[in-house]
C-alpha cells in the first residue's frame, strides 16, 4: 500500500503527490469516501488518477491510497445474467443496498461471496496441470457449463481437489508447483482488465457467426472471432442492430456493453432480454448474457473502463472454449471519455481534440478478438467476436473515431440516414458496406446451406449495383427510355430491397430468419427474375409482369413461419410459372 495527497482536482482527474511507489494502472481509493480511481499517468512521485465516481467534495490534501494492484475483474460463477457498471460493480446489488442514488465508494464485490455453487471436479489428485487446464465445472445457468480453469501462469501437480458446494472464494483445491510453492484453487480468479488474456495461437476466422439478419448473413457476413463496426447517425438504427445481434447470433455467450446514448436504452435491454428465448436453447436470453451498463449518473470516465471490463470477461469465457461476442454501443462515447481525460492531462491534442493514441487504443480493443487455440493442454478452440457501434456527429464518417475504426475492423455495416428516413431497416447501405470475410466464408455457406449460396448472394449485390447505375439514367431520361431488360432489373432490385433486405426487428416472424429460409427467399426472387426474363424473350410485357399479384406473395414470403415456408415457397414458384404463362403471347 502507498499513500499520497491530492494536489489538484479537475473533473474526473485527480493528481496526487507522494505516490512514488505506485504504478501505472494501479487502482486507488481517493479521499474520505474512498472513491474508486485508476492511475493513468505517473511523473516522478505524482500520479494522475482517473476517478470513476463524481469528484465533487474532494479537496486538496485529501488522502489517496493505492492498492498496488491493477484494475482487475473477478472471473468465476455468477457473471452470467449479471448487470455491471464499467468497473464491474453489480448494479442490482448496489441499488438494493444503497437505493437508486448509488452511494459513493461502495464496496460490493462483483461476484457474490455468499452464494454456493455445485462444483464437480473432473481433474484428479496427482494430475500435472498448467494454466488453462480445466479442473472441473459449475453449471452456472441452464445453458452454460462454467469450466473452472487453472489460472494463466500457474502450473504443477494437483495436491487435492474436491467436488462439493462452494462459494467463489472457498478453497476447492491446491496445486504444488515444481519450485515447491503451493497455489490455492478457488472457483474465482482475477485478471487485470487492460491486459489481454493469453492464448496459444490465433487463426484467421473461417466460420460465420450466423445472425439471422438477412442483409448481414447474405451480403456482409461476419466470422466467429471477427471484428465489425456499425457506424451511423443518430436514429439510423445502430442500437437496434446491436440488440438484434445480441439476441439472435449463434454464439454461446454475449457480453453487451451499453454506453446509453439514450436514457431508456439499457432499460429496454433489461426488460426485453429476460423475456426473449434463445432460439437455440429455448431458454431466456439472460442465461447467456452478461450486461455492462454505463448509467447516466456515472461520470464519463467509467465508460473508458467498461470496454476493457467487458472484453476481459469475454476472453475468460472464450478461454473455456466457447464462442463469445462482445457488443459495444457505442465506442464513440468511449472515445469521448478518452478525449476528455487527455484534455485534462494537457496532452498534445490530435485530430479534433482526440489524443494521438486513439487509434492504438481502439486497435488494442479489437485486437483482443479472434479465433484462438486456448491455453490448457486439451487443444480446445474459442472465439471472441467484437462488434462496435460508432456514432459520428451528424453521421459524417470522416471524423477520427470512424476513420480509426475502419482501419482496424474487417466488416463495415454503414447505416444510412436516407434509408432510415424512408423506413428501410436495417438501414445498412448495400452500396458502401463490406465484409472482408465474405470470400473466406463462402465455402462454408455453399457446403452448409446451398451450393448456390455464394453465387446467388453475389448476384443480389450485382443487381443492386446495376440498379444504382440505372437510377442515374432514369433521373436524366425517365424510365420509359430503358430497355425491357433494364426495367426488369429495376423491378427485381426493388424486390430484393423490400422483400429480402428490409427486416422488421419488431415483428416476431421477421426478426430472425434461418439460413435455409434466407436462401429460400433469395431463390424465389431470382426464380421470378429468370422466369420473367424468359417470358419477356417470348413477348411478355414488362408492365404486366411487374403488376402480377404473385409478386405480393414474394413480398410476404419472409414472414411465413418456419414450419410452412418450404411448401409455401414451392406454391409461389408454381404460381410464378402459371401467371407468367398467362400473360405470354403464344
Ligand atoms: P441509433 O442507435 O442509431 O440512434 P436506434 O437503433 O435507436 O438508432 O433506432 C432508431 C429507431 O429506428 C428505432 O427506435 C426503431 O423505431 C427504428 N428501427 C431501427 N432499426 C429497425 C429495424 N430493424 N426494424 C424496425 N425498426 C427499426
Ligand atoms: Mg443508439
Amino acid at each position: 500500500m502507498t499513500e499520497g495527497k491530492i494536489i489538484k482536482i479537475s473533473g474526473p482527474l485527480v493528481v496526487a503527490e507522494g505516490m512514488r511507489e505506485a504504478n501505472m494502472f494501479d487502482v486507488v481509493r481517493v479521499g474520505e469516501k474512498k472513491l474508486i480511481g485508476e492511475i493513468i499517468e505517473m511523473r516522478s512521485d505524482k500520479a494522475s488518477i482517473q476517478v470513476y465516481e463524481e469528484t465533487a467534495g474532494l479537496g486538496r490534501g485529501d488522502v489517496v491510497v493505492s492498492a498496488m494492484e491493477p484494475l482487475s475483474v473477478e472471473l468465476g460463477p455468477g457473471l452470467i445474467g449479471n448487470i455491471y457498471d464499467g468497473i464491474q460493480r453489480p448494479l442490482e446489488e448496489m441499488v438494493r443496498l444503497t437505493g437508486p442514488n448509488i452511494t459513493k465508494g461502495v464496496d460490493i464485490p462483483p461476484l457474490n461471496r455468499e452464494k454456493k455453487w455445485e462444483f464437480v471436479a473432473t481433474a484428479k489428485i496427482g494430475d500435472e496441470v498448467t494454466g488453462g487446464d480445466i479442473v472441473g465445472y459449475v453449471d452456472e445457468s441452464e445453458v452454460i457449463r462454467h469450466k473452472i480453469m487453472v489460472p494463466p501462469g500457474t502450473s504443477g501437480r494437483i495436491e487435492y481437489l474436491l467436488s462439493g458446494s462452494y462459494s467463489v472464494t472457498d478453497k476447492i483445491g491446491e496445486i504444488a508447483s515444481s519450485d515447491g510453492g503451493k497455489k490455492e484453487l478457488t472457483l474465482m480468479q482475477k485478471w487485470p482488465v487492460r491486459r489481454a488474456r493469453p492464448y496459444k495461437e490465433k487463426l484467421s476466422p473461417e466460420i460465420p457467426m450466423i445472425t439471422g439478419q438477412r442483409v448481414i448473413d447474405a451480403l456482409f457476413p461476419i466470422a466467429m472471432g471477427g471484428t465489425a463496426c456499425v457506424p451511423g447517425p443518430f436514429g439510423s438504427g445502430k442500437t437496434v442492430v446491436q440488440h438484434q445481434l445480441a439476441k439472435w447470433s449463434n454464439v454461446d455467450l454475449v457480453v453487451y456493453i451499453g454506453c446509453g446514448e439514450r436514457g431508456n436504452e439499457m432499460t429496454d435491454v433489461l426488460r426485453e432480454f429476460p423475456e426473449i428465448k434463445d432460439p437455440r436453447t429455448g431458454k431466456s436470453l439472460m442465461q447467456r448474457t452478461v450486461l455492462i451498463a454505463n448509467t447516466s449518473d456515472m461520470p464519463v470516465a467509467a465508460r473508458e473502463a467498461s470496454i476493457y471490463t467487458g472484453i476481459t470477461i469475454a476472453e475468460y469465457f472464450r478461454d473455456m472454449g466457447l464462442s463469445v461476442a462482445v457488443i459495444a454501443d457505442s465506442t464513440s462515447r468511449w472515445a469521448e471519455a478518452l478525449r476528455e481525460m487527455s484534455g485534462r492531462l494537457e496532452e498534445m491534442p490530435g485530430d479534433e481534440g482526440y489524443p494521438a493514441y486513439l487509434t492504438s487504443r481502439l486497435a488494442g480493443f479489437y485486437e483482443r478478438a479472434g479465433q484462438v487455440k486456448c491455453i490448457g493442454s486439451d487443444g480446445r478452440w474459442g472465439s471472441l467476436t467484437a462488434i462496435g457501434a460508432v456514432s459520428p456527429q451528424g453521421g459524417d464518417i470522416s471524423e477520427p473515431v470512424s476513420q480509426a475504426t475502419l482501419r482496424i475492423v474487417k466488416v463495415f455495416w454503414g447505416l444510412d440516414s436516407a434509408l432510415a428516413y424512408s423506413r428501410h431497416f436495417p438501414a445498412i447501405n448495400w452500396l458502401n458496406s463490406y465484409s472482408l470475410y465474405k470470400d473466406k466464408l463462402e465455402g462454408w455457406y455453399d457446403e452448409n446451406v446451398s451450393k448456390k449460396w455464394s453465387e446467388d448472394t453475389a448476384e443480389l449485390l450485382r443487381i443492386l449495383q446495376k440498379e444504382s447505375e440505372l437510377e442515374e439514367i432514369v433521373k436524366l431520361v425517365g424510365v420509359d427510355a430503358l430497355s425491357g431488360d433494364d426495367r426488369l432489373t429495376l423491378e427485381v432490385a426493388r424486390s430484393i430491397r423490400e422483400d429480402y433486405l428490409q427486416q422488421d426487428a419488431f415483428n416476431i416472424e421477421d426478426s430472425f430468419t434461418s439460413l435455409p429460409k434466407q436462401f429460400g427467399i433469395v431463390d424465389l426472387i431470382l426464380f421470378f427474375r429468370d422466369r420473367a426474363k424468359e417470358a419477356m424473350d417470348t413477348g411478355a410485357d414488362i408492365q404486366r409482369i411487374s403488376e402480377l399479384p404473385v409478386r405480393e406473395k414474394i413480398g410476404r414470403a419472409k414472414t411465413v413461419n418456419d414450419a410452412e415456408y418450404k411448401e409455401t415457397y414451392s406454391a409461389i414458384k408454381k404460381e410464378i410459372v402459371d401467371s407468367l404463362s398467362e400473360i405470354t403471347p403464344r
